[in-house]
C-alpha cells in the first residue's frame, strides 16, 4: 500500500477546495505540501455540469454579485471591473458605459450586475494555472478519513486506475458539494440532462411541469416559455406547494412576489441566506426565492396573460415533470461524512468550521460549502461563503505551529495581490 505524507489535503476539488488551496498558496504553502483529491480535472467542472443541465450556459449571467469571486482572494477587482477593463481594451465604449451605468444604478434601477458563467470559468482556469492546481491533483475518490494514534489524519483514496493510496496529513478540508435527492418514478431531476424533453416538445407539443420556485426553476420556466413562443402547442406549469405567500423579512418589510414567485431583494444565491440556524431566526431568507431580473419578470407575466404559463398547487397530468427543488440539504447524506454526523444529521463544527471529533493540537479537519450547512453561518453554499470558510481556516491554521502559516502583513498581502494582478505564477 502506498502511503504519502502531505501537510494539507482537500477532498472534493470543486469550488470550495479551490478557494482553500488558492489561499494556502497565497500564504506561501508550496505545491509539494498540498494534495487535492477529486474525480474531476477542473475546479468548476461539477458546477458547470449543473449549470449546463438547467440551461445556464457560459453566456448566461449567474446569480451572485461582482465581488463573489472565487479566483480572487481579495475580492477586488470584482468581475464588473474586469469586464469593464476588457471592454475598454476591446474598444467597446457603449458596452463600457452600459456596465458602468448598471453598477451605479443597480440598487435603484434595472438589474444588479452579475458575471456570466463563462467569465467565472475563465477566471478560475487562469488562477488554477497560476497556483499550479493540476500539479497537486490526485484524480480519484476519497474513501475514508481516520484519526491516527499519532494525531495525524489518514485519508484513503481510490485512484482512477483502481489503486488504493493513503495520505497522512495534518489538515483536511472537505467540500463534497451536493448530494442528489431521491425522486419519485417519472419525475426528472433538473440537474440531469433533459434536452430530449425539448426535442419531444418541439415535435409534438405538450405540457411540461416544473416543481420549485428557486433560481433553477426560474431558469427552466424561462427556457420552456421561450420554446412555447417559438413552437406553439406547449404549456408550461409551475407547481408551488404554497401559492401566493408574501414573506415578511427580518426588517418587517414585505418581500416582493409575482404569481407566487418570491423575489429576493438582493441578487445573491439563495443558499447564502439559508442554513438551518438562520432558518429558525429568519424564515424569509431560507425560503426558495428567485432573482428579480426585469426581463424574466416581464416574460413570465406576459406568458401568464397569453395562457402559455400558469402556477398551480399540485402536480397535474402532464407529459413531463421536472423537479427543480434542489438537493439533499444535510451533510449526513454523503457516505464519507455519515459516520461523523450526530442524530440531528449534522457534523458538529467549531467556530473555524473544524470537525470537533477529528481536530487536535496536531491536526484539523474542516468542512466547507453545503457540507457545513446548519452550523451557525448561513451563506455557506456560495462562492463568498466558501471564501469565508477559507478565511476562518487560515485564522485557525495561523495559530498552529505545525502549519507553517503566518498571518501576512498588509504589505505582504499587497505584494501577493500585485502578483495576482500581473497573473504571475506562484
Ligand atoms: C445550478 C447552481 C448554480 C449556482 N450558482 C451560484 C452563483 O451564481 N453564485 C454562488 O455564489 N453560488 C452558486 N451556487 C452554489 C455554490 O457556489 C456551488 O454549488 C459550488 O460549486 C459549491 O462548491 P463545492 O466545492 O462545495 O462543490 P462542487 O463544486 O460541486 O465540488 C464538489 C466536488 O466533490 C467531488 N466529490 C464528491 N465526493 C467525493 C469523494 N468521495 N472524493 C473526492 N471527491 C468527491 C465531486 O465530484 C465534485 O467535483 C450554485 C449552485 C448550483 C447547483
Amino acid at each position: 500500500m502506498v502511503v504519502e505524507e502531505k501537510k494539507f489535503v482537500t477532498i472534493g476539488g470543486g469550488i470550495g477546495s479551490f478557494t482553500w488551496v488558492d489561499a494556502l498558496r497565497i500564504y506561501g504553502v508550496p505545491k509539494k505540501d498540498i494534495a487535492i483529491i477529486s474525480p474531476l480535472h477542473t475546479p468548476y467542472q461539477q458546477f458547470k455540469k449543473y449549470c449546463d443541465a438547467i440551461g445556464l450556459t457560459s453566456s448566461h449571467r449567474l446569480r451572485s454579485d461582482s465581488g463573489s469571486r472565487p479566483d480572487n482572494y481579495w475580492g477586488f477587482p470584482g468581475y464588473a471591473v474586469s469586464e469593464i477593463w476588457e471592454e475598454i481594451l476591446a474598444d467597446k465604449p457603449k458596452a463600457v458605459m452600459k456596465t458602468i451605468v448598471q453598477l451605479i444604478m443597480e440598487s435603484l434601477y434595472g438589474d444588479f450586475y452579475t458575471p456570466s458563467a463563462g467569465r467565472v470559468y475563465k477566471s478560475i482556469d487562469s488562477e488554477a494555472k497560476r497556483i499550479g492546481w493540476s500539479e497537486m491533483l490526485y484524480l480519484g475518490i476519497a474513501t475514508s478519513i481516520k484519526k491516527l494514534p499519532n494525531t495525524k489524519i489518514a485519508v484513503s483514496l481510490k485512484t482512477q486506475s483502481g489503486a488504493t493510496k493513503i495520505i497522512h496529513t495534518h489538515a483536511v478540508l472537505i467540500a463534497l458539494g451536493h448530494t442528489r435527492k431521491e425522486r419519485k418514478k417519472g419525475i426528472i431531476s433538473a440537474y440531469d440532462n433533459h434536452s430530449y424533453i425539448k426535442e419531444q416538445l418541439k415535435k409534438k407539443g405538450g405540457k411540461v411541469v416544473i416543481i420549485g420556485r428557486g433560481a433553477t426553476a426560474a431558469q427552466l420556466v424561462e427556457d420552456y416559455i421561450d420554446l412555447a413562443y417559438e413552437k406553439g402547442g406547449i404549456e408550461v406549469i409551475s407547481v408551488f406547494r404554497s401559492k401566493n405567500v408574501t414573506g415578511i423579512d427580518s426588517r418587517k418589510l414585505k418581500q416582493k412576489n409575482i404569481l407566487g414567485w418570491r423575489l429576493q431583494q438582493f441578487n445573491f444565491p439563495r443558499a447564502s441566506f439559508g442554513g438551518s440556524l438562520i432558518d429558525k431566526t429568519d424564515l424569509l431568507w431560507s425560503k426558495a426565492s428567485t432573482i428579480p431580473r426585469n426581463s424574466w419578470i416581464h416574460k413570465i407575466r406576459k406568458a401568464h396573460q397569453d395562457c402559455i404559463y400558469k402556477v398551480v398547487g399540485r402536480i397535474p397530468d402532464a407529459d413531463f415533470v421536472i423537479d427543480a427543488t434542489g438537493f439533499e440539504m444535510n451533510t449526513y447524506s454523503h457516505p464519507l461524512l455519515q459516520k461523523f454526523a450526530g442524530r440531528n444529521k449534522l457534523v458538529k463544527l467549531g467556530k473555524y468550521f473544524e470537525v470537533e471529533a477529528l481536530t487536535s493540537n496536531e491536526s484539523a479537519v474542516f468542512l466547507s460549502g453545503i457540507n457545513a450547512l446548519g452550523n451557525g453561518y448561513g451563506p455557506l453554499d456560495s462562492f463568498l461563503g466558501q471564501q469565508y470558510v477559507t478565511d476562518k481556516t487560515i485564522d485557525f491554521l495561523s495559530q498552529q505551529n505545525w502549519s507553517g502559516i503566518h498571518k501576512s502583513s498588509p504589505k505582504q498581502l499587497f505584494m501577493e495581490w500585485w502578483k495576482w494582478i500581473k497573473n504571475k505564477s506562484i
